[in-house]
């Protein structure tokens, strides 16, 4: 018997396109000295807003991720496919929840993936969804955020995508894609391969 081939997809940059995405890396270098310094926060943990302005500055980003991403409708077609199973797997905090059901409301996301998470106990992302990937047994995980892929392939036996960016492009990587669309034509072939 065929095996049901199990896909995790993060949010944010993956499922929903997010023009600041390219502007991360030059975040990173900048929060990173700023996290330790003024926040007190582990230099090497991802930044958690903790005063209600720091909040209110992370719902802002967070609206900038504002439309569908290309490939989403591939993605639809594919979840119709009973060789394979999609998840929603969102490192997003708990205080974002709203914005994370409007979001599923619109993508008709009860269609398309067979659970959705989100990171409601505001552990650190990675950690999020290495535990909902182990959980699940996930085979593919897709993530939009280098930082993140690197810890997932250290901690979890999922094969994770990478959609990449016009700044982190040149990191050399096994599974990298430009868009959601790639990924929804590599899924499609690599379903109909998979036993
Ligand atoms: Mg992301």
């Amino acid at each position: 018997m065929k095996k049901v081939l199990k896909v995790g997809f993060d949010l944010d940059g993956v499922i929903l396109y997010n023009p600041i995405r390219v502007f991360r890396p030059f975040a990173k270098k900048f929060l990173k000295p700023l996290k330790a310094g003024v926040l007190g926060q582990e230099k090497e943990s991802f930044y958690f807003p903790r005063s209600n302005f720091e909040k209110f500055l992370w719902r802002l980003i967070h609206l900038t991720s504002f439309k569908i991403n290309r490939g989403y409708d591939d993605l639809k077609k594919l979840s119709k496919n009973k060789g394979i199973r999609l998840y929603l797997v969102t490192g997003r905090y708990g205080f974002l929840e709203d914005d994370y059901e409007k979001w599923l409301k619109k993508i008709n996301a009860n269609k398309v993936f067979e659970k959705c998470y989100i990171n409601k106990k505001n552990t650190q992302p990675n950690e999020f969804k290495e535990e909902i990937i182990k959980k699940l047994k996930l085979d593919i995980y897709v993530e939009d955020n280098w930082d993140i892929i690197e810890k997932l392939n250290h901690h979890t036996g999922a094969e994770i995508l990478w959609i990449t960016n016009l700044v982190d492009r040149v990191i050399p990587y096994k599974n990298k894609f430009n868009d959601l669309k790639e990924v929804s034509l590599f899924l499609k072939k690599f379903s109909s391969r998979h036993v």
